[in-house]
């Protein structure tokens, strides 16, 4: 089984916790492993992303504080794909057969990204010439990959489960 992992740039303090937890939230739902934040640490993300995983299962990991090049480097050593978003890339359709199966680091911005990024990766991929923003590009990028089937993954070890529900909600209590 391919590992993927999302690599977010330019979380600003402050200014970026909302988005960046919704990051957090969207790479673990629509499938990916983890998700590393360049240069921040960002411990209540983290903090908040381990209760997630706690009441609804999985082990979907974050780490912060990190060099975005160093992260690159090393996923490049040990035989990855680096796939950055951006809406200056190649179709997401045109492009995404060629991942299924690598392992991916898949890297999504905040603002401006550096030219080095998009050197430093193999593939730059458009979800569309237009620009939006990276929470949308990554759900649709993750979607298109795992071609839907991340939407009825069951997560390992929740304390509880939806069951879906005409109207109201129902949730199972699970034994452990
Ligand atoms: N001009 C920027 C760019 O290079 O895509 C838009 C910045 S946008 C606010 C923040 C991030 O959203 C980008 O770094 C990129 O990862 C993602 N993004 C926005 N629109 C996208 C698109 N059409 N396709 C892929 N990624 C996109």
């Amino acid at each position: 089984m391919s590992k993927v992992v999302v690599l977010r740039l330019g979380h600003r303090p402050g200014r970026d916790k909302r988005l960046s937890t919704h990051a957090g939230l969207v790479a673990r739902a629509f499938g990916a492993d983890g998700i590393i934040f360049a240069d921040f640490k960002v411990k209540k993300i983290q903090d908040s992303l381990e209760g997630v995983n706690e009441r609804w299962g999985g082990s979907f990991f974050v780490r912060g504080g990190e060099s975005w090049r160093e992260v690159v480097d090393d996923w490049h050593s040990d035989g990855g794909v680096v796939a950055h978003l951006t809406m200056y890339g190649l179709p997401v359709d045109e492009k995404v057969s060629e991942l299924r199966d690598e392992d991916i680091l898949v890297v999504i911005g905040a603002e401006k990204v550096s030219g080095e990024v998009y050197d430093a990766s193999d593939f730059n991929i458009a979800i569309g010439n237009q620009p939006h923003s990276e929470i949308s590009a990554l759900a649709i990028f993750l979607d298109r990959l795992f071609e839907g089937e991340e939407l009825r993954r069951e997560y390992r070890d929740a304390e509880r489960r939806i069951v879906p529900s005409v109207s109201g909600k129902k949730v199972r209590e699970l034994d452990g």
